[in-house]
């Protein structure tokens, strides 16, 4: 007899290495470990949740270990997502171990057994309710007694009834159950329950509306790219207000007539009650939402409603882009400049980029809606990487609004004399208002009158930001808290100056100058509560407020026919940043604020008040000339040197020791140059250099940047620098593909 060759399984486990492992698998568990599944494994002297990637094969297997048990009785994955993630695992140069980790819902994820028993815990419930359903049973009537009677005639005539509802309709039922039970009148089924994050609401149908023309041309290229089943990659490009979620709708109408499914990334929470609302109201059930604002529970439960197939639409924010969701048909990204799609710790993905990986794999359409699209995505329609749909003009031919400025120079207070007399005749005709600032708080900082030393964070290289109503100065990045006003701690001087003004400010100005106004704010001091978000969009919405304040909060998708005047308080303030995509970034917070006014029937007005509106970033928003930008802006990066002309990535180190991060960010930078030389790679590096916040949550930060234009060249200099690294430094380092946050 030939002895059966032992079944061998690679396993990628949770920890910061690069390598897979191979365990073997006992006889008693060989019909259950499949790909895809969570196993329980011994690991150094602890024991590991690992993930089964694949079967495998090895030479020697005496020095192998045996898993100790499956953990999952159907696998987490398909073997096409597996796929997926280890792409992502080596594109970000990122252990795949953690990249399956963060895929999942933080729910599901068991904690390392501490125990020798090989105990888990810390895994979300999964709950069950009981339900009772009429069986095959014939029996007489007349001998069951009244209760029950009405209890089956019940249940006969409702399929089925679960148990809690019962006892809530006849009371203490359990003896009139059991005989009807077994008497095979009745069945008893266990039912997996899902908690539901809509519970709360209810919405109205809607249908398609009637597309214009520029909707339909984008419409029908879609349509076509659907029916063809293949990858196709496009940019939808429309102004704000000119029908992108409407084309957005109606593809994915075709794709689930079609039997394919859809995915659908958003920015964030912010953006999420009012889209949603829209696809509930178009779509019947079937749709799943994944984002920050869920319990970890209700988390759990989508993903498992989508893995069964529950689920056919999935909207989310970035994390959305792992969804276990089978047969994608369509793939689309709203807003897709948004930076807040790229993940800012752990595994660095940007869900952008990612939709355009997932989507070539899933064979489908991938469409990424801007009215202000990325500098690199405009460079990949020129390039012909990316196809381009324009809806140019606003839906039934509403205007653009006019923007007119407002020159600082010599006002004093937040609001100029221009905007207070704008605001009055937009709420005298009652029209609403948006104000925005991107600032929250009261005053941005306090400076001393006698040595004009401003209170800064000891954690951190920033100013304390002053928040008049809580009458403390707070961090912004740590949260450090002091009472406020208090004393210079530089000279101890008791008089400190308020400089500059946040949101909170402009609300109390505001609430001086027009009195009668109803007034909202937003920002992320008003919205910390679940449901708090859509509680202030409603009040807009409804009409029970004139005016909303706030910051770039409110200049997302938000679409409020009722608002006819936008003012912007300080126009340059995203300028001044030391980021190579501050005036991208001002363009599109620019547009994005202007774009909120006259969406309805009376045409918009935007007042933007600056000491200095010069810069081109500023002129082409006013002109709403995204063209010029381009131009303009692609013209910097290729002098500069930056992306789409260069691949960047950082290389970024932090630590509680000056010294020790800066020795270690040399001998990191010359480790890299050696390698850079043996191996003759294009690659050119910067720094170390402190990064511009250099001094963040009480860690000094040091930074190298590497450019290239070889994607191949970049990626092997840091492949090679990670096998090559001296372990055991107290210094944190990790590498940023594609950095996004430049700070
Ligand atoms: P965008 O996503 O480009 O900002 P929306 O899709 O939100 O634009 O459309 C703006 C408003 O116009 C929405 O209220 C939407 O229902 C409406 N709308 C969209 N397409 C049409 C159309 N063809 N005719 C009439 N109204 C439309
Ligand atoms: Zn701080």
């Amino acid at each position: 007899m030939i002895p059966a060759s032992p079944v061998i399984i690679e396993v990628a486990v949770p920890l910061p290495m690069e390598k897979t492992f191979h365990y073997l698998v006992p006889d008693t568990l060989t019909q259950q470990a499949q790909p895809g599944k969570r196993v329980f494994v011994p690991f150094g002297g602890r024991k590991l949740t690992g993930y089964v990637l694949a079967l495998a094969q090895s030479a020697d297997t005496s020095k192998l270990k045996e898993i100790i048990s499956v953990l999952d009785d159907d696998p987490l994955w398909t073997d096409s997502e597996l796929e997926f993630f280890r792409w992502v695992a080596s594109y970000y140069l990122h252990p795949l171990g953690e990249v399956l980790k963060t895929a999942l819902p933080a729910g599901i994820n068991l904690q390392t057994g501490k125990g020798s028993d090989g105990t888990i815990s810390g895994g979300q419930k999964i709950r069950f309710e009981a339900v009772y359903l009429a069986g095959d049973g014939a029996a007489p009537m007349r001998a069951l007694g009244a209760k029950a009677v009405e209890v089956l005639e019940l249940i006969r005539s409702e399929g089925e009834v679960p148990a809690a509802l019962l006892r809530k309709r006849f009371g203490a039922c359990a003896p009139q159950l059991k005989r009807l039970t077994g008497l095979g009148l009745l069945k008893k089924q266990e039912r997996e329950i899902f908690r539901d994050p809509f519970r709360e609401e209810t919405v109205e149908r809607d249908t398609p509306r009637q597309l214009n023309l520029h909707q339909q041309t984008a419409l029908e290229t879609l349509l076509t790219c659907l029916d063809k089943r293949e990858f196709a990659p496009y940019l939808l490009h429309g102004v704000t207000g000119s029908g992108k979620t409407e084309v957005y709708l109606q593809a994915i109408d075709r794709a689930l007539h079609r039997g394919m499914n859809a995915l659908v990334l958003v920015p964030e929470i912010s953006l999420t009650p009012q889209l949603v609302h829209r696809f509930r109201a178009r779509f019947d059930d079937g749709i799943a939402i994944l984002h920050s604002g869920l319990s970890d529970g209700e988390r759990y439960d989508e993903w498992r409603r989508i893995r069964r197939g529950l689920a056919r639409i999935v909207i989310g924010a970035r994390s959305a882009i792992f969804a276990p969701l089978e047969n994608i048909g369509i793939i689309v990204v709203d807003e897709e400049h948004e930076a807040s799609f790229k993940q800012a710790d752990g595994l660095r993905y940007n869900a952008r980029d990612l939709s355009l990986v997932r989507g070539r794999m899933e064979q489908a359409l991938v469409v990424l809606g801007s009215a202000t699209p990325l500098i690199t995505s405009l460079y990949a329609v020129e390039q012909g990487r990316l196809g381009l749909l324009s809806l140019p003009e606003r839906v039934r031919g509403i205007p653009m609004p006019t923007v007119e400025t407002v020159a600082m120079q010599g006002i004093k207070s937040t609001i100029s004399p221009r905007l207070h007399r704008a605001l009055e005749e937009t709420l005298a005709s009652k029209g609403q208002v948006i104000i925005f600032l991107n600032r929250r708080g009261y005053a941005t900082f306090l400076v001393c009158a006698e040595c004009s030393q401003p209170l800064t964070c000891p954690n951190c290289t920033v100013t304390l930001t002053y928040h008049r109503s809580r009458g403390q100065s707070v961090c912004h990045y740590c949260d450090y808290t002091v009472p406020a006003p208090g004393t210079c701690p530089s000279c101890g001087c008791p008089e400190l100056k308020e400089l500059g003004a946040g949101t909170e400010r402009v609300e109390h100005d505001l609430r001086e100058l027009l009195p009668q106004a109803r007034i909202v704010r937003m920002d992320s001091d008003t919205t910390s509560g679940r449901g708090s978000h859509a509680r202030l969009l409603n009040h807009m919405a409804d009409g029970s407020a004139d005016i909303l304040i706030g910051t770039q909060m409110i200049t997302k998708g938000h679409d409020f026919p009722g608002v006819t005047l936008v003012g912007v308080v300080n126009g340059e303030a995203s300028l001044h940043m030391p980021d190579f995509r501050s005036a991208e970034r001002t363009f599109q917070l620019l547009s994005q604020v202007f774009g909120r006014a006259g969406r309805g029937d009376t045409p918009g007005r935007v007042l933007l008040q600056a000491l200095d509106p010069s810069h081109y970033a500023i002129q082409c928003a006013i002109n709403h000339d995204s063209t010029d930008f381009y131009r303009q802006e692609l013209e910097f990066r290729r002098e500069a040197g930056y992306p789409p002309f260069a691949y960047l990535a950082v290389l970024a180190l932090s630590g509680t020791s000056e010294q020790t991060v800066e020795q270690r960010a040399n001998t990191t930078a010359n480790l890299l140059m050696q390698i850079k030389h043996e191996l003759a790679l294009r690659v050119e590096l910067l720094g170390p250099a402190p990064s511009p916040l250099y001094r963040l949550r009480g860690r000094f930060r040091r930074r190298i940047l590497l450019k290239s234009a070889s994607r191949a060249d970049l990626r092997r200099l840091i492949a090679v620098w990670l096998s090559r690294r001296e372990p055991g430094t107290t210094v944190r380092e990790f590498i940023d593909i594609d950095p996004v946050d430049m700070m």
